[in-house]
């Protein structure tokens, strides 16, 4: 068996891009992919020659495992392009990390860092022209694995697909959202599978949150599965609240995902002299502050939106508004992460990765 490596990608480049069949001004989130996909499988114990290739459908076997199972992990990651046409990632080694860690607890294999690097670099260059510049545009990359193995017994696969497919993303101006706190449904609990961007903890969340919309909320934030009274994170950002001028958030956890804008964020903090608590933070605790007035933000966290504010909140049928104020964190944070990450500000926790 020779051993393949990252630099042997073998490449198949597009005939036609679809690029100008696609109208920048006016994309829906995650509905667009760009003219290419990186693909590299696991058999016989190994990763194999990577391929990029026209982005295209692929042919699995019904057997395989990721469709009884859901053996299967993902990330979200974002590019950008700034004035001068340079490329750059936001943190990408957290993102690879992550999948790494979310593999490992769905008994899935590593995948190797360098494999990860070039396959993303290689892919980024082709695709570059997706990436518009201006504060705001990205492109939206979403690296997963799935259990490929065509065989239907509940046990890890031996066979696995690593991919690689980019997605435009447009400046948007993000509405704040209205969000109910869990009291009866759970994300995750203690010693599964929360920390993990493993596919199945979103699909269990579609249907309470398709209930919290037909109350007129957007998302539920969770809160721990125990007890119900810890807050804990949405269901694709993680969760601030700033409370007289302190910021709280709760601890990482094995039910939470360990998020790399909320990071970023509790960092920021520190830099701006912004007291940043990582603590429990109950549901009593915030209706208190609704109530006395010293709730001033609450505010969600995730690559996808970046800074998403939140005008309200509903707990056993109270419904607590919260107005936005001018000089918000929620505003600073997200204007203060933008421009690190369009290259338009320093970057002294060398936090940009540039293509
Ligand atoms: N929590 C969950 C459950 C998520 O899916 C995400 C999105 N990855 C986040 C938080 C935010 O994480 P990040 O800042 O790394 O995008």
């Amino acid at each position: 068996m020779t051993e393949t490596n990252p630099n042997e990608i073998v490449i198949v480049k597009s005939e036609n891009s679809k690029i100008n069949t696609v109208d920048f001004s006016n994309l829906i989130f995650g509905r667009v992919f760009t003219d290419h996909m990186f693909v590299c499988d696991f058999e016989d114990g190994k990763w194999q020659t990577p391929q990029i290739m026209p982005y295209q459908a692929m042919t699995i076997e019904p057997s395989a495992r990721v469709f009884h199972y859901g053996q299967a992990v993902f990330e979200g990651m974002k590019a950008y392009k700034d004035e001068n046409g340079k490329i750059f990632l936001f943190r990408p080694n957290e993102n690879c990390n992550r999948i790494n860690k979310s593999a490992a607890r769905l008994a899935m294999p590593k995948f190797p860092e360098d494999y990860f690097f070039k396959g993303l670099e290689t892919l980024l260059r082709l695709d570059s022209e997706w990436i518009k510049p201006g504060v705001g545009n990205s492109l939206y990359i979403r690296p997963f694995v799935i259990a490929t193995e065509p065989a239907i017994s509940a046990s890890p696969a031996a066979s696995y697909r690593f991919i690689i497919i980019c997605s435009p993303a447009k400046a948007y101006y993000n509405e704040p959202v209205r969000v109910l706190f869990a009291e009866k449904y759970s994300r995750s609990a203690d010693g599964g599978v929360g920390f993990a961007k493993a596919a199945g903890n979103y699909a269990a969340q579609f249907y309470p949150t398709s209930l919290a919309q037909k109350k007129g909320f957007d998302q539920i934030i969770w809160t721990d599965a125990s007890s119900h009274k810890y807050l804990e994170e949405a269901g694709t950002m993680n969760i601030f609240f700033r409370i007289h001028d302190k910021l709280i958030t709760a601890p990482n956890n094995d039910r939470i995902l360990d998020g790399v804008t909320r990071k970023s964020v509790i960092q920021l903090a520190k830099d701006l002299g912004i007291e940043c608590e990582v603590r429990r933070v109950s549901v009593k605790e915030i209706k208190a502050a609704a109530k006395d007035g010293s709730l001033k933000e609450i505010f969600g966290t995730g690559t996808a939106a970046v800074i998403s504010p939140v005008s309200a909140f509903e707990h056993a049928d109270d419904v607590f508004e919260i107005d936005q104020i001018k000089d918000s964190y929620a505003s600073l944070f997200k204007s203060t992460l933008l421009d690190i990450q369009h290259n338009l500000s320093d970057d002294k926790h060398g936090w940009r990765y540039e293509i």
